[in-house]
């Protein structure tokens, strides 16, 4: 376990990420936390109060040695307001950490597909796993390779399909969110036009084992086989008992926090409030939450407040951090109203004033405020993504469109 003393002050929890399920392909070989690769956003960061070397260390993914060389200090004594630079390949330093997982290479791999899957660096993975790849980089279908997860990942499971009388390649490739090549090159010595019925082929496919269901109305409605927040290194679990979600639901809000945070390195752990209970239904305090939808996420703020990410605080006294929270709003908005995930977020009028202002002085393009927020048209009007709720200055409440493919969804 890597007990992160610098954002331990927060309360935030860091533990790895772990999925519930029993995994074939990965397994977790050590404890500790997923860590931030540091990327090309990384390279300066501004001491806060009550971060210490070792948790910045650790927070982006170096040694606390490698911070120290990089910055040519004797010590660990660090300011607050100091800058220190963070070097470029910490990789070796995530390894001393501990939080590698195995992954085994599949038909169709490549490294930067599956550095892209597990949220790792190329260079990491080369680095990592030299002795396996050589320095030709050649990867073998069933080869086991270091990867340093930095997202909550479903690693790829493998089903035996057997052939039903009526089956289509085509079928069966939609029917497990994959295409015809896929389905090719995980079959290699077979030939697709020549299958039979009783015949098998090898499917590697991701997702949970078993899918979760929203039910219902947000205010009226249930939760089957809710997915939990796990606890991040990038957000604080107020209350993990009412932390579950569906499975798009707690994706998307993990990926989300963790994106706020790959760009905005100095922003704080983000508190997550209520999403729905363990089988949705009446939430104490809540008309809705009923279906694993919704969720109550603080906002980020310019500095840590002293009760860190487990209070709400009013971001109409607090100065906001407007870059992180832009970041996780638009984030969560999505590239396009047709791409949303998203049906509503709600947020006081006056928050969404002071967040409509600075994004317009910033050049955000009006047609894309107009999408995003309901100011200034009144907190009433029924337009843009952000909407007026009476109590919600110190708080963002997302509600996410229903789940493709969850019918009983309202
Ligand atoms: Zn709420």
């Amino acid at each position: 376990m890597v007990v992160d003393r610098g954002r331990r002050t927060w309360g935030g929890v860091v533990t790895a990420v772990r999925n519930a399920i029993a995994v074939a392909v990965a397994a977790v070989i050590g404890l500790g936390s997923p860590v931030l690769a540091a990327d090309a956003y990384a390279r300066s960061y501004t001491v806060s109060r009550g971060e210490t070397l070792g948790g910045i260390a650790h927070r982006f993914g170096c040694s606390t040695d490698a911070l120290r060389r990089a910055n040519k200090l004797s010590g660990d004594m660090i300011r607050i307001g100091q800058r220190l630079d963070i070097p470029e390949r910490c990789e070796s330093g995530a390894e001393a950490s501990g939080s590698a997982v195995v992954h085994t290479v599949l038909p169709g791999d490549t490294l930067a597909g599956i550095a892209a899957r597990y949220g790792d660096s190329v260079d990491g993975l080369k680095s990592r796993n030299r002795k396996v790849i050589g320095n030709k980089n050649m990867l073998r279908i069933g080869q086991k390779l270091r990867v340093v997860p930095t997202k909550a990942v479903q690693p790829p499971r493998k089903i035996r399909y057997k052939i039903e009388s009526g089956d289509t390649l085509g079928a069966i490739a939609e029917r497990y969110d994959l295409t015809v090549s896929d389905i090719k090159r995980m079959n290699p010595k077979k030939d697709p036009r020549r299958l039979r019925v009783g015949d098998s082929i090898d499917l590697w496919i991701e997702g949970p084992v078993v899918r979760s269901a929203a039910i219902g109305r947000p205010q009226h409605g249930e939760l089957v086989n809710g997915q939990q927040l796990p606890s991040g290194r990038s957000w604080y679990r107020r209350r993990p008992e009412r932390s579950w979600g569906t499975n798009e639901t707690i994706a998307l809000l993990s990926d989300a926090f963790d994106a706020v945070q790959r760009k905005h390195p100095s922003a704080h752990d983000i508190a997550v409030g209520d999403i729905s209970a363990k089988t949705g239904g009446r939430l104490a305090g809540h008309k809705s939450h009923q279906s694993g939808r919704d969720v109550d996420i603080g906002f980020y703020f310019a500095r840590q407040p002293k009760t860190g990410p487990k209070a709400f605080l009013d971001a109409t006294r607090h100065p906001l951090d407007y870059e992180a929270t832009w970041e996780l709003l638009t984030t969560l908005a999505g590239p396009s109203p047709d791409k949303s995930r998203v049906e509503y977020m709600f947020i006081g009028y006056a928050v969404q004033k002071k967040l409509y202002d600075w994004a317009k002085k910033q050049g955000v393009s009006q047609r894309k405020l107009d999408w995003m927020f309901q100011y200034p048209r009144g907190s009433r009007a029924m337009r843009g993504v952000i909407r007026h709720e009476p109590g919600h200055n110190n708080h963002i409440h997302v509600r996410f469109k229903c789940p493709k493919g969850d019918n009983k969804c309202l």
